[in-house]
């Protein structure tokens, strides 16, 4: 299955508590999206479907920094009444139920895309400043107590963090929790993947822009796109479906391996899901690097008339900042 996501740019992450953006912070951000490939036309589909698709609280694609704010809690959640219903605080004025919780992690990453990051990294937020596990897992059950059901973990780069396995146990005994989702750039998930399955992800999202590994080091800043392989790999073996392969696609950098991405899902249970560059401060951006996803579409069913397109559907996902 390949999803191509318009004005989104999920790469780059998104917070449970943002303070930080630069960028402007509209209530909603929509994004169109629609699919198409070879096969793997996943369940988890519907997870962008709709009015009640994703529901960040603070997922803003044009932050470039972000804070996270100190709660005060001596211990874990209590626990909370869960009948199933969702709480008036996830439904928005038109009525549509946000069930879909994003939670950035932090915000260090051992990648340094070039239309995310500076070569230096970004400023990094006092320790102190950012939430605990305690106070993520308290959070996190308020929000699965008052209809959220499901949970993506973000950054940054959320492996990066030591209690990531942990996290992930106690987010998954959430009742009412039904997807754990992570989106990594897969540089050490290989080692990792085991541990956190077995922890209760149950959904993961790759990030991987070019199949070309010298354009992956120029693009990251860094070496290691046969790691990142490898955990595309290892997902697949262990028995993740779909596992989704997020690809930003920039004119004159990797557009032209949009086929090449499509080709993975062949005899892959791999969903690619291209994403339009967007803006950020200081990520060069510009309309001549854009490819809308319709244009993507286009290529796709030119150069590949063996594709059996699986129909379109433009979806919207719904995203709403609270802050
Ligand atoms: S993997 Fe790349 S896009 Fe994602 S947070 Fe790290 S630098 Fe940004």
């Amino acid at each position: 299955m390949i999803l191509f996501r318009s004005a989104l740019m999920m790469r780059r992450c998104v917070s449970l508590l943002v303070g930080r953006c630069f960028g402007p912070q509209p209530p909603f951000f929509l994004a169109g999206a629609f699919t198409s490939g070879f096969g793997h036309i996943p369940s988890s589909q519907s997870s962008y479907k709709g009015s009640n698709g994703c529901v960040s609280v603070s997922d803003d694609p044009s932050c470039s920094g972000y804070m996270a704010y100190t709660t005060s809690c001596a211990g874990l959640a209590e626990p909370l009444p869960n009948d199933n219903s969702v709480s008036d605080m996830l439904v928005d004025s038109f009525g549509r139920m946000h069930t879909y919780l994003r939670i950035s992690l932090t915000e260090r990453c051992n990648l340094r895309c070039q239309y995310c990051m500076p070569a230096e990294g970004v400023e990094l937020t006092p320790n102190s400043k950012l939430l605990s596990r305690n106070e993520i897992i308290r959070l996190a059950n308020i929000f699965v107590a008052s209809g959220v059901n499901k949970i993506r973990l973000t950054g940054g780069e959320p492996t990066i963090r030591s209690d990531i396995e942990d996290i992930c146990s106690q987010l998954s005994g959430l009742k009412g929790l039904k997807t754990l989702a992570m989106t990594t750039n897969g540089l050490v998930l290989t080692r990792k993947l085991p541990k956190l399955k077995e922890s209760g992800l149950n959904s993961i999202n790759i990030s991987l822009d070019t199949l070309v590994p010298a354009k992956f080091e120029f693009m990251t800043r860094r070496k290691g796109h046969n790691k990142v392989l490898e955990s595309i790999d290892a997902a697949v073996d262990l028995g993740f479906r779909p596992v989704k392969v997020n690809c930003v696609v920039i004119r004159g950098v990797n557009d032209e391996e949009i086929c090449d991405f499509v080709e993975l899902t062949r005899d892959k249970p791999i969903n690619v899901r291209f994403i339009e560059f967007m803006p950020f401060d200081g990520n060069v951006w510009s309309s001549k690097k854009l490819v809308s996803y319709a244009e993507m579409m286009d290529r796709v069913v030119s150069v590949s008339s063996s594709i059996a397109l699986r129909g379109s559907k433009i979806t919207q996902l719904t995203l709403q900042k609270i802050s």
